[in-house]
């Protein structure tokens, strides 16, 4: 057996150099097999801790940052003391509990076991749309779904911004369904996919969303989902609340905590009323982040309090992806700073577009072409 050292490059760390080594070796199949698993192991190893030290120096990086630009704490007051983790212990209802189709569903359903187990592996729409037919054929289209053994206590439209993920929307369909059967919600889902060449705007593809979506159904209920969260606990209810809710509380990415106590990414939920109030998301946000920390300042500003599960139920994990991210838009910090400014000004009520709207079996799909033109705002 000899090794030899293959050429590498300044900018290869110390993992992936493992890689590096040419390995000549006379080994039997299954000790070769063994060994490739072995060197491939090392690596997704590598890969993973390199994932989470570059998540955590992100997000102390982020406190220093927003130290910096931070009003002086005086222009908004955050209220922090909005978790539900001192509540007294939640009881679900047993399992023999009866309910009757004229009585509105209960919040705490013995369907709702609790941990769930997180399938991330990759699967066609198709396939996806089949079993779930199967498992329930009164899954219309739309991904629309209602139940029939009690009135839904919430009409929730879910809301997807997209472009690109074609691998993770069946994924997050396959799990997510069911929980909302079992939550015995009324659904459907919206795709809203931005085409052209625009940065991403999450932001003003949920505004597109809603608007489409409220043409369908009067849904009173939203949930801003990224398309990439899997929740771990269906006692995480996607029902709406007095108060704006925060369900992604503890993200894998982060190594399960809160990264700081303005966020409010991943998974939201308002009803419609309190969207309305709020002249729903910012347009001016174009790229990655800070739209989310914008939603957070409105919320506040309209004097609502941020609500969230407990503990164990915020959990989620992101589907792990191979596309590079999407730039950083580092003007947020500025335009953060004019929330209170811009609030009326830009969101629902200065948005146009014009979107393709097509209907599949599990989604409805909103295709639009997003320009700075289409939500027109003073600088800020
Ligand atoms: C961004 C947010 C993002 C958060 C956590 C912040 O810097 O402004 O949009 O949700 O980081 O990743």
């Amino acid at each position: 057996m000899y090794i030899t050292k293959a050429k590498y490059t300044a900018k290869q760390t110390p993992v992936s150099l493992s890689l590096c080594f040419r390995i000549h070796i006379s080994l039997s199949l299954p000790h070769f097999l063994s060994l490739s698993l072995y060197v491939f192991m090392v690596q997704a190893r590598g890969i993973q801790i390199r994932e989470n030290v570059k998540n955590i120096g992100a997000q102390v990086l982020e406190q220093v940052v927003r130290g910096a630009h931070s009003n002086n704490g005086t222009d908004y007051a955050y209220d922090f003391n909005s978790s539900e983790s001192e509540a007294p212990p939640t009881t679900y209802l047993p399992e023999d509990f009866n309910y009757l189709p004229s009585q509105v569903c209960p919040e705490r359903l013995p369907t709702m076991k609790g941990r769930l187990e997180v399938n991330m592996t990759e699967i066609l729409l198709d396939e996806v749309e089949h079993s779930l037919l199967r498992a329930d054929p009164s899954l219309a289209p739309g991904g629309y779904w209602t139940p029939t053994d009690c009135q839904p206590r919430w009409k929730v439209a879910i809301l997807i911004p997209f472009r690109n993920r074609h691998e993770h929307l069946p994924i997050l369909l396959r799990h997510l369904v069911p929980v909302l059967q079992r939550q015995r919600l009324q659904f459907a889902f919206y795709v809203i996919e931005q085409t052209g060449t625009e940065p991403f705007n999450r932001a003003m593809l949920f505004n597109v969303g809603f608007k489409e979506a409220m043409k369908d159904l009067d849904w009173n209920c939203l949930v801003f989902h990224d398309v990439d969260h899997l929740m771990e606990n269906d006692r995480n209810y996607y029902g709406c609340n007095d108060m704006p809710r925060h369900f992604a509380v503890k993200l894998n990415k982060y190594s399960y905590m809160l990264p700081y106590n303005e966020f409010f990414g991943g998974v939201s939920g308002l009803t419609v009323e309190q969207y309305k109030k709020i002249n729903g998301f910012p347009n001016a946000f174009w790229g990655w982040g800070g739209e989310d920390d914008d939603l957070w300042n409105r919320v506040q500003l309209a004097n609502y309090t941020v609500s969230r599960p407990s503990g164990e139920l915020g959990r989620y994990m992101s589907i792990p992806h191979h596309h590079h991210g999407e730039a950083q838009f580092l003007g947020r910090y500025t335009l953060l700073r004019h929330s209170k400014e811009r609030q009326g000004l830009d969101g629902l009520s200065n948005l146009n577009y014009s979107p393709q709207v097509s209907r599949r079996h599990l989604y409805t799909n909103i295709s639009v072409s997003l320009t700075r033109n289409l939500a027109p705002i003073a600088d800020y």
